[in-house]
């Protein structure tokens, strides 16, 4: 039997599992593949002179709407910062930390390393916990809590196995790869939300998704690859089938040119269901050395971004409801009351981001309530 149980392999898994080894509570890990973390590639946190914790929260708020938990949202921006005493983020030549300006942010924010933080951060994670965490490989199908103790049961394989533990974390992702047309992978179909229903949990917002405006449709291997949206603030635009540039705003948020590239498509404008992505304004130096990947991934096949547009259209990207939960990451029923020993972070929960996601948020949310979320399971399975 473990102390705390984490279900879900993803950074906000693997955080939890950090926190609670940190403070000496036995660990297992049940995950059946990655998740999307290994893609994060830049997470927010307010680097720069001109901006603030509190300008921060002014975004995530404006940007969610009135679906955003005021209270989670204040523990992910003033948290934030104490990422910066935990990750060597990249800094330019003047000692400054280089940032990009996601969609919706008042300032650039998003920092990261490598352009890869995600995978970045959970291989070091990983390195650090080799030996203390068990780690098994299966898919959660059923939490029974019995008092104070909950039995976990996985797949293995052809095979059944249960687990018990004092704690549990859900840490399963989102629901995006339900979907056809996604940038998620399959395994991620919203398992945790019903594992936490099942033992009386609240849910809030399930019908909140966000897509991700730019998503590849083609070449073949490329489709569901997700472009970056941040060329937008280079030069980027959008064309229509018309060669016509249609984004009134280039300040406007994800969901916002989602709306506006579905409308073109709707109006008869569209190309095979997309539009074009057209970075062919953006110099050929920032596209070089920005965008490295993006230009990479589409030379592959013969396409020099710098010259061609790329064929988009949005795809879901992230769910943006899920597990009710509080600042502790305690999972909450109806009435409010936690349920006991029973603890939630990352995709799964819903309250962090309204229901509009600002771009790199996802990935500060993971670590910031990840490592609660772990805190708060070990002091729950130890006081028990
Ligand atoms: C292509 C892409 C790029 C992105 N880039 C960024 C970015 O740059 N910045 C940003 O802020 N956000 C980004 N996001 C969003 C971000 O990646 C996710 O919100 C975040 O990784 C979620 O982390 P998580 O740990 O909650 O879930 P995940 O990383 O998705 O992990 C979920 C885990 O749960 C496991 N699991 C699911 N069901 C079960 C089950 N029944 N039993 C056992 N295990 C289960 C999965 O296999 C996986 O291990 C991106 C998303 C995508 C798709």
């Amino acid at each position: 039997m473990s102390d705390v149980l984490i279900v879900g392999g993803g950074l906000a898994g693997w955080r939890a599992a950090e926190a609670a080894v940190k403070v000496g509570a036995s660990v297992t890990l049940v995950a059946n593949g990655a998740g999307n973390s290994p893609d994060i590639h830049a997470i927010n946190v307010p680097v720069r002179a001109d901006d603030s914790i509190e300008l921060f929260i002014a975004d995530t708020l404006k940007s969610g709407g009135d679906a955003c938990d005021p209270a989670l949202v204040e523990t992910l921006c003033r948290e934030s910062v104490k990422l910066l005493d935990e990750f060597p983020f990249d800094r330019t030549a003047d000692g400054s930390y280089k940032v990009i300006q996601p969609l919706g942010c008042s300032v650039p924010r998003c920092v990261s390393i490598e352009h890869k933080i995600g995978a970045w951060a959970l291989a070091k994670i990983k390195r650090a916990l080799a030996g203390k965490v068990e780690v098994v490989p299966g898919r959660v199908v059923r939490i029974i809590q019995n008092y104070s103790l909950f039995t976990v049961r996985y797949s293995l394989g052809d095979d059944d196995a249960s687990a018990s533990a004092r704690s549990v974390v859900i840490a399963t992702g989102g629901w995006c790869g339900k979907y056809d047309f996604s940038d998620n992978p399959p395994e991620l179909r919203g398992d945790g939300i019903a594992l936490a229903q099942s033992l009386g949990a609240a849910t809030r917002d399930l019908d909140a998704v966000q897509y991700e405006p730019t998503v590849a449709l083609s070449p073949a291997r490329l489709r569901g690859i997700p472009v970056i949206t941040t060329m937008l603030h280079e030069g980027a635009t959008f064309r229509n089938r018309l060669g016509e540039e249609f984004l009134p705003d280039k300040h406007a948020n994800k969901d916002a040119i989602s709306r506006a590239i579905f409308a073109e498509v709707k109006a008869g404008r569209g190309i095979d269901g997309g539009v074009w992505y057209d970075a062919t304004g953006v110099s050929r130096e920032i596209l070089k050395t920005r965008y490295a990947d993006t230009m990479r991934r589409y030379a592959a096949y013969g396409i020099d971004i710098s010259r061609e547009p790329m064929l988009v259209a949005p795809a879901p990207h992230t769910s943006l409801g899920g597990i009710s939960i509080d600042a502790r990451c305690r999972v909450l029923r109806a009435d409010g009351t936690p349920v006991p020993g029973l603890f939630a972070a990352g995709e799964v929960t819903g309250g962090v981001h309204g229901r509009n996601r600002l771009g790199g948020n996802a990935g500060t949310e993971v670590l910031v309530f990840g490592k609660i979320a772990g805190m708060e399971a070990a002091a729950y399975a130890t006081r028990t």
